[in-house]
C-alpha cells in the first residue's frame, strides 16, 4: 500500500508586503504557482491558474498517457483563463504566473510546468532539479555564456523567459516519473531558490523525516537569509509500506534539455527563413570570412540569437514591456532603452525608446559608471523621471 504525505506552506518573505505565491495541496494533484503583475494582479494570477489542476484532485485515468494529458490540459486551460482575465480587465493587464503542477497517477507522479518555480527529486540521497527553469540567465548558461554562479547574482536573473497568462499560447514542459518508496519531491518557488542553495535545501529535506518540520525549515531558511521574495514549498513524501525493497529501478525523469540545440531548432518553427536571410546578408556583407566553421558558428549565433529575442518578446513580451527599461548611453547621449541590456551573439536585445539630447559633458563624472552600467527603470515613466533628475554638471550639489 503507497501513501504520499504532503505538506505545503507559504511566506510573504522579509520584503514584500503581499503574497503572490500560491500552491495547492490535493489528494493527488500537488502546485507552486508564483505570480506578478502589481495591485493585487499576481495573487490573482497565481490563484486562476491553480483552479483547473484542482478540478483534476481525485480523478481516476485509464492509463498514465491519459492522466499526463490532463495535468498538460489543465496547464493550458490555466493560461487561456489567466489570459483572458488579463485582456478583459485592464488593472490585471500584464499579470502572469509561474505555474509547477504535479498529478500522482498511481505509482507515477506527472509533471507540468512552467516558468522559474522548480521541481526537485530526493532519491538516494541524490537531489535533483527536475524541471528546467524557464528563463533568460538558464539560456545563458545553456549556451555557455555565463556560469551558473554569475546567473546567481546576473541582473537580469528574474526575467522569464515563459510564463502562464502572457500570451494565448503557452509551450509547456512536461515529464513523468515513477517513484520509488523513500522518494521526496519539493515543488517551491524562486522565493526560496534565490536564497538557499540547493545543497541547503537537500540537507534540510534529508534531516527531517517529518515533511511538516521540513517545510517549516525550508521558509525558516530562507527568511533568516532575508527573504527579499515571496517563498513557497510543498514537500511530498512517498513511501510503500509494503515493499521495502521494489523490485523496479526504471526512472523515467525527462528533461526538455537534453537537447537543447534540437529543441531551439525545433521552436525557432517559421522564424528559421528570418534568421537565415539575416545570416546571409551579414556573412555577404562582411566578405572577408570563407571558413565554413565560423559561417557555423555565426549561423549559430545568429540563431539563437533571434531565437531567444523571439521567445522573450513573444512568450514573456509583456513582462519585458512592463518592465525592461533602463537609462543608457548611445555614444555620448543618454537615452532610454526598452529591452533588456545585453547583446546575444550579434543581437541586441535593447533599442532605443526616447532621446534625451543630453550628452556625457552634462553629467557629473561621478554619474558617468551609473550610465554606462545602464539604469533598470520600472517602466518608461519611471526612466524619464531618472533622466530628469539625473545629476547636472551646472548645478553637481554636495551632499
Ligand atoms: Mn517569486
Amino acid at each position: 500500500m503507497t501513501r504520499l504525505v504532503a505538506v505545503g506552506k507559504t511566506d510573504v518573505g522579509k520584503v514584500r508586503t503581499s503574497n503572490e505565491d500560491a500552491y495547492l495541496v490535493g489528494d493527488s494533484v500537488f502546485a507552486v504557482a508564483d505570480g506578478m503583475g502589481g495591485h493585487a494582479a499576481g495573487e490573482v494570477a497565481a490563484s486562476a491558474a491553480l483552479e483547473p489542476v484542482r478540478a483534476l484532485d481525485g480523478r481516476v485515468f485509464a492509463d498514465a498517457p491519459s492522466a499526463a494529458a490532463a495535468l498538460r490540459d489543465a496547464v493550458i486551460t490555466a493560461n487561456q483563463t489567466v489570459s483572458q482575465m488579463a485582456e478583459d480587465d485592464p488593472s490585471y493587464h500584464g499579470m502572469g504566473t509561474t505555474l509547477t503542477a504535479t498529478l500522482l497517477e498511481g505509482t507515477r507522479l506527472h509533471i507540468a510546468h512552467v516558468g522559474d518555480s522548480r521541481a526537485y527529486l530526493l532519491r538516494d540521497g541524490q537531489f535533483s532539479q527536475i524541471t528546467d527553469d524557464h528563463t533568460l540567465v538558464q539560456h545563458l548558461i545553456d549556451e555557455g555564456q555565463i556560469t551558473v554562479e554569475e546567473a546567481a547574482t546576473h541582473p537580469q536573473r528574474s526575467i522569464i523567459t515563459r510564463a502562464i497568462g502572457v500570451s494565448p499560447e503557452v509551450d509547456v514542459d512536461s515529464m513523468s516519473l515513477e517513484l520509488q518508496p523513500g522518494d521526496v519531491l519539493l515543488l517551491c518557488s524562486d522565493g526560496l531558490t534565490g536564497v538557499v542553495d540547493d545543497h541547503a535545501i537537500a540537507q534540510i529535506i534529508a534531516q527531517n523525516g517529518d515533511p511538516d518540520t521540513a517545510v517549516r525549515d525550508l521558509l525558516a531558511r530562507a527568511n533568516a537569509a532575508g527573504s527579499p521574495d515571496n517563498v513557497t514549498a510543498v514537500l511530498l513524501h512517498y513511501d510503500d509500506a509494503h515493499t521495502a525493497r521494489s523490485g523496479r529501478t526504471t526512472v523515467a525523469i525527462r528533461t526538455r534539455h537534453e537537447d537543447s540545440e534540437a529543441d531551439w531548432a525545433e521552436r525557432m518553427g517559421t522564424f528559421g527563413a528570418f534568421g537565415a536571410n539575416r545570416a546571409v546578408s551579414t556573412h555577404a556583407s562582411r566578405g572577408d570570412d570563407p571558413s565554413l566553421t565560423r559561417l557555423v558558428m555565426r549561423w549559430t549565433a545568429i540563431l539563437f540569437g533571434i531565437a531567444l529575442l523571439v521567445v522573450v518578446l513573444i512568450a514573456g513580451g509583456r513582462f519585458l514591456l512592463n518592465q525592461s527599461y533602463f537609462v543608457g548611453l548611445e555614444g555620448e547621449e543618454v537615452v532610454i532603452y526598452q529591452g533588456i541590456d545585453m547583446e546575444i551573439g550579434p543581437v541586441d536585445l535593447a533599442r532605443v525608446r526616447e532621446r534625451t539630447g543630453i550628452t556625457l559633458d552634462d553629467v557629473p563624472p561621478w554619474y558617468h559608471p551609473t550610465l554606462e552600467a545602464g539604469r533598470p527603470a520600472a517602466d518608461i515613466n519611471d526612466a524619464r523621471r531618472i533622466v530628469r533628475q539625473m545629476p547636472q554638471r551646472e548645478d553637481e550639489d554636495t551632499s
